[in-house]
Parts: structure tokens; sequence; C-alpha cells
């Protein structure tokens, strides 16, 4: 392959370490300094490590880097041509100025080097090099100063190593930190290329030549050391590959292991229960909802556990799915557990499903429905006697359906017969399911788990987070919905539209209507000002008043809104006075109602409130897309419009303005999922950290590459289809192993 053309023997010939070779130290290679600066500078300790630091892009011989494109402040690495030197004498001190003008042929940019005149006899006009450093503007000049530089050679002195690092006709430019040049980097990658073996591959034979794809040893080669565009291409392809290959084979592993576990067959004879159900129903279900639930049907009637996730935008209706699964195992005899995030949303679904059942959740009661059951609700903040009843009733199976929190599974609360899990899940993809599916039954077979998310996921990340889940989703939203609409209101610019606001709100409530206002923060005692989980937060950041939630709720209630009846909801509240507050919000027809609830995000998820029609969204803009439209998804859900307000002081054309625009401007949440994909880093999504830790995903970008995904996954399918345990397959085990450790693959636990 061309790309090895600028390997050179260094006279001892390869330093053959093959067992583990690429997690040698890189210490045992490069020496200590060299190994302690890529440690400390740039995060590398192994081989890997430094083989897999790849290049952020290359600079071509002869093509100068665009100075244009420089921005103050940035670190820069910039290939260019020396134009002038000049040396003077400091003006207050002793000592000379050097001032190199270094010029990509158009622009030009100056580097100063103090009392270093000795470089005048380096940096020859006409010479080129790469020259590293943060850039500074001086006089509306571009400067670096004090950079570190590394001269191409010109074919006529030169230290032997310039000439072997530059040989190339593709000059790579790595991450580098103000530690550890590019150039340091290139020399110490050249170090172990001509030291090391090959690296073994963990993409079997087959799959790569199926594909095309260069073995490892070539690719890594090629990336480090290419000659053309080319090498870089191929190299880039295999080895992106790779990354998406080895995470799909982790996955379609975890598949086969569900697979091989037990679970009981729930298939019942006859459906009373569900049947009176459908009955009652006051709708018919749509399309995609009795799709589904056949598809749940079949998984159910296997002997190896479900494990389905089951996407769908806010009001998509999957509640409704979810519950008639559940029936469908209490008419088989089994017992269905609802796990929710918070004790605010285990208390909404124990309402909701028992309003929905009505005289169906009434078993055991004297003169009840035969085909009746319990509903059993758990929580941590009940009382005791009430909880030992609760317990009774689950484990001697009188409840049929048991709500609580996640804490249900992991306090291994004892049920006569658990059949299914049902897990309404938030932001927390992975944890709960596989939680779930530990849970054992009475005969030690694994329950049925269905996720439900409302975040719509958009199908690559689907796959690579959930590669090893089945995935439905409901995408029509059930006719005679109402619509939501959104308005952004920029408190600043337009003070009459704020008084408008809590105009508007009190005609809602005079209607008869709820509201919600939501605000980021708790506030009332700033020293402790919890913000309920809010994902940007600064602690520096002074509290405004108007939207924190005791503040405004009580300036309201003296102002704006007086002579309505506010309440707050926020995570400092126990357990019974958040019910409390839910209850009274949530029915219209009590004395004592709740008009107007001023909350933080703790309404994000699920509840359902069919009277509100309304939410105001305090400084909106610290909140992100996926967000806000989970909590605008809160209003509108009785058949009556819903408006949404957001209410920010972010200048138009802001990024945080821009994002307030687009959830306004739609209301379909995968468009608005996809856009938040596009602008937030990948990282992100995949719940790696931004501390900067290494990422297994170097290449791949979830939002870009589906087709490499899509490809991958089927090649795994494949591996593992054929050897589930990777015995012919040891490297590639090596590599899983890798991932499964790797700091990195938390992702797929936490995200
Ligand atoms: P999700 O859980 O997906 O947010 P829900 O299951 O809570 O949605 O449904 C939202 C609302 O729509 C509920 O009030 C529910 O009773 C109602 N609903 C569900 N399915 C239908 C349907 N097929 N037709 C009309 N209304 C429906
Ligand atoms: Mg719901």
């Amino acid at each position: 392959m061309s790309a090895s053309s600028g390997r050179t023997e260094r006279g001892e010939g390869p330093l053959v370490v093959p067992a583990d070779l690429m997690r040698t130290r890189l210490a045992s290679v490069l020496g200590g300094r060299t190994a302690d600066a890529m440690r400390k500078g740039l995060g590398l300790e192994t081989v890997e490590d430094l083989l897999r630091h790849y290049p952020r892009r290359y600079a071509e011989r002869g093509e100068l880097t665009d100075l244009r494109t420089l921005t103050e402040g940035e670190q820069v690495t910039v290939l260019a041509e020396v134009r002038q030197v000049t040396v003077r004498p400091m003006r207050n001190r002793r000592g000379t100025i050097l001032e190199a003008v270094v010029t990509d042929g158009r622009d030009s940019m100056s580097l100063t080097f103090f009392n270093q005149k000795w470089r005048e006899g380096q940096l020859r006009v006409g010479r080129s090099g790469l020259f590293a450093g943060q850039v500074s503007v001086f006089r509306g000049q571009l400067q670096l100063t004090h950079p570190e530089f590394e001269l191409l050679p010109d074919g006529v002195d030169d230290d032997p190593l310039a000439v072997l690092a530059f040989a190339g006709a593709l000059i790579p430019i790595y991450p580098a930190s103000k530690a550890v040049t590019s150039w340091q980097v290139h020399k110490a990658v050249d170090v172990v290329l001509d030291q090391l073996a090959d690296p073994p591959d963990p993409i079997p034979e087959d799959v790569r030549t199926g594909r095309d794809l260069l073995p490892l040893a070539d690719a890594i080669r090629g990336v480090h050391r290419p000659t053309t565009r080319e090498d870089v291409r191929s190299a880039v392809d295999r080895l992106r590959f790779e990354e998406a290959f080895t995470l799909q084979v982790l996955l379609a592993q975890r598949r086969a292991e569900v697979m091989a576990l037990p679970a009981t067959r729930r298939v019942p004879a006859t459906s009373p229960l569900l049947e009176a159900f459908d009955a009652r129903l006051p709708f018919t279900l749509t399309e995609g909802q009795r799709d589904v639930a056949g598809v749940i049907e079949e998984d159910m009637g296997r002997d190896y556990p479900m494990h389905r996730l089951l996407q769908g935008d806010v009001g998509s209706g999957k509640t409704v799915v979810a519950l008639r699964a559940m029936l469908r195992v209490v008419d088989a005899g089994g017992q269905a557990a609802l796990l929710a995030p918070t004790e605010v949303l285990a208390g909404q679904h124990y309402r909701s499903i028992t309003a929905l059942l009505g005289p169906l959740a009434d078993g055991g009661r004297l003169g009840s429905d035969d085909n009746s059951t319990r509903v059993a609700l758990l929580t941590g903040s009940q009382r005791t006697a009430q909880r030992r009843r609760e317990l009774l009733d689950i484990v001697s199976g009188d409840a049929g359906i048991v709500v609580g929190t996640h804490a249900l599974i992991q306090e291994n609360v004892d049920f006569h017969d658990l059949a299914l899990v049902v897990v309404d899940e938030q932001h927390r993809f992975g944890v709960e399911q596989r939680a779930a599916l530990s849970a054992k039954s009475r005969d030690g077979s694994r329950p049925h788990v269905l996720v439900m998310t409302a975040t719509p996921i958009p199908r690559t990340v689907a796959m690579t987070v959930f590669g090893d889940v089945d995935v439905s989703t409901l995408s029509e939203l059930p006719a005679g919905r109402a619509p939501i609409v959104t308005h952004v209101v920029v408190a600043r610019e337009q003070p009459a539209h704020v008084a408008r606001v809590w105009q508007r709100v009190r005609e809602e409530v005079d209607a008869g209507h709820r509201v919600f206002v939501v605000c980021p923060r708790i506030g009332g005692d700033a020293a402790d000002d919890a913000t309920d989980g809010l994902v940007s937060d600064d602690a520096a950041e002074p509290v405004n008043p108007s939207a924190a939630v005791i503040p405004l709720a009580q300036s309201l209630a003296e102002g704006e809104l007086a002579g309505l009846r506010v309440g707050v909801l926020h995570g400092r509240l126990s357990g019974d006075e958040k019910d409390d507050v839910m209850r009274r919000f949530s029915d219209t027809s009590i004395a004592d109602g709740i008009d107007v609830m001023v909350a933080t995000t703790v309404i994000e998820v699920g509840v359902d409130v069919p009277q509100a029609t309304t939410m105001v969204i305090m400084d909106a803009d610290r909140f992100g897309i996926s967000q806000l439209h989970q909590l605008r998804g809160r209003v509108g859900r009785g058949g009556l419009p819903g408006l949404c307000l957001l209410v920010t002081d972010a200048e138009t054309g802001s990024p945080a303005r821009e994002r307030l625009d687009a959830v306004a401007s739609t209301t379909d949440g995968f468009a608005l999922s996809a856009l938040d994909l596009d602008l937030r880093r990948e990282g992100d999504v995949l719940g790696s950290s931004q501390s900067g830790r290494r990422s297994s995903l170097r290449l791949l970008e979830v939002s870009r590459h589906e087709d490499v995904i899509i490809d991958a996954r089927a090649a795994a399918v494949a591996v593992i289809g054929a050897d589930p345990d990777l015995v012919a397959h040891p490297v590639l085990a090596a590599a899983v192993a890798d991932l499964v450790r790797d700091e990195q693959s938390e992702f797929l636990e936490k995200a």
C-alpha cells in the first residue's frame, strides 16, 4: 500500500509484541519523557490510545493554511511560509524581539519571539513550516507569541527526524494541546509504527473482504501516513466501520443473552378483563396502536422475555397500549408492574389507570365485577400501614397491576407472579430496562419488559443506543387531538406582551381551565437554589426572581393573578404534598382546587390534566428543545386547544432564540428531535462526557452515518448468530470487552 511508503527502517527492526500489542504502555516504546507528555498533555497511555488518536485534518504540502479562517483565542496549527524576519531591540528593557511574518500567500500573521535572536538563522525567508500556538490579535494583526514550530525540510540540510516526519505529501495535523504539538504526536506515531508488529484485526476477514475494507494495520498506516487523499478515505472508512461494528456486536450479544433467558408465555385462553376494558374505552384505537398491540401480544407469547421500546410523541397513546398489555397478562393469571421515574408520575399513572379502568379496578370489593382486578400503588413516602397493605396485595396476587417508582424493582418487592414490567422512562435510557429484566417471577423466569419513551429517538440513535432492543413507534396522534400553538414572548423587547401573558392566563382560568407556569428554578432560598435536575445550570448566575417558582408564585398571587388560586410544585415538597397539589390541580370539581400551578420540570413527563390548556414557560431558553417539547405536551390533552408561551430574554438571532423559534414552529417531535441531534454534540446524545475523555466513537457520527450503522449491524448480527460467544474471534471478543470496560460505554448504561 502506498501509505506505508513513509516507513523507514530504524536499524533495530520491529520490536515484536504480538500479545496485547495495543495495550502496551507507551512508556515502554517511546521512552519515559515522551510517554509522560502524551499522557499528561493528551491523555494517551497505551499504544492503542496513540494509534487511535487520528489526525484532525491533513495539510497538503505546498497548500498553506487559509489564515483568514483563524479566530482570536483559538489554539491552532497552521502551515505557512516565512516572508520576512526582523530583529529589533526591546524598547524598555534589555533584549531583542524577533518578529517573523508568515503568509498563506494572501494574508499574513506575525510570530514574535523574545530574546531568541538565533532563530533568525532558522526562520529563513521562503521556508515553510507548521506553527502552533494560541491566536491573538495585536493592532489588527493576527499573531502567535512564542509559537512552537517545525520547519518543513527544504532539501538542503536538516534534522533527519524532521525529514522522516514530513516525508509524505499530506501532513497530518493532530488534535494537540499547549503541551504537546501536532508534530510531536506525529513523531511518536512514527516511532510506534516503525517498531511494532502489525496489530491484530478485530474485524473478521470475511466481513472485511465482502466490504472491501482495509485490514487494521493498513488502515492505521493509511490514516497516519497517507500519500493521497484516497489513502485517508479508505482508512477512515474502515476505521469508522470498525467502531460501528464493535458496538453492534456488543448489542447483538446482549440481545442474544436476553433471548437465552427463560420467560413464561403469557397467552390467556380468554381475555375477559381486556375485552371489558376495550368495551369501556371512549374511543377506538388508532391503527398504530392496534399494530403495536399485536406485536406485543406476539412478544409475550414467546418463552424468552420481550424487550421492547415503545416510542411515540407525547399524547400518541402509549399509556393505553401499555395498559392493554398489562390487562392481557392479568387475564393470563400474571401481574404487571408499571415503573415511573418520579413519585408524582407514579401517582398520576395510578390515578389515570384507575380512572380508565373504572369498576374494573375494584377487584375484591363486594359486588365488584368478576373480571376486575386491583391496582396497587407503592411509593416511598407512603405510611407504613398503607404500604404494608399494598405489599400484601402484591405478594398474594390480589393486585394485578402495581404502580410505583423504579424503586419497586430495585427493592425487590415480592410479587405473586410478575409477568410484565412496563417502564415509563425519560432521558434515562437503558438502566431501568436492564434492571427490570433482572427481576424474577415465581418460577425464576424473567418478566417481559416494555419501555415507553416520549422522546422520539431518531432511527440511527435507536440502532446505536438501543440496538439490543426491539423498537415500535406510534407515529400518528389520535384523531381529534387539538393542536398546540406556541409563541415566543421576548420579555425585554415586549414588556406589554408579558402583561398580556398574565391576562391571558386569567382568561383561561375564568373559562374553567387550568394553567401551568414552568420555571427553571425553585428559588425562595437563593443559597440552596435547587433546580430539579435541570440540565444546564450555572450556579454563579443570580436567581431571576421572575423565573423561580416560589418568588414568582408569590408575586403572581399578589399581583397579576390576584384572586386566582396559585399553587406550587417542585422537588422540595414531600411526596404527600406533591400528591395533594397534583390532585387539587387535576380535579376541577373540588372546592379547594388550584387554578395555576407554578412548577419546576417535575411536571415534565406524563402528567395528564385534561383541563390544562395553557403553559407559560419562564426563561424558556434555559431548557433544551426536547425538554420544551415534552413540557408543552402537558397541555391540550383534553380536546381543548393548547397554548404554550415561551418567555425569554434571548436576543433575536442568538442560538438560544433559534432553538425557541424552532420549537414554536413545529409540533413534530421527530423533526425537533433530529434538530436537537444536529445541534448537540454526538457525545451528548450518547451521554458521553464533555470532560474531554476519550470516546469509543471517534469517527462515527450517529446523525451522519446511518448507512454504516445499518451495514455494521447486519454484519454483527450474522457474526453473533454463527458464534454467540465469539470463540472463533478472540480479537473481536477482546475489542468488545474493551468497549464494555471503557468508561465511555457507560453511555449504554446511563445516557
Ligand atoms: P402518551 O402516554 O403517549 O403521552 P396517552 O396514552 O396518555 O399518551 O394518551 C393521551 C391521551 O389520548 C389520553 O387522554 C388518552 O386517553 C387519549 N387517547 C389514547 N388513545 C386514543 C385514541 N385512539 N383515540 C382518542 N384518544 C386517545
Ligand atoms: Mg402517557
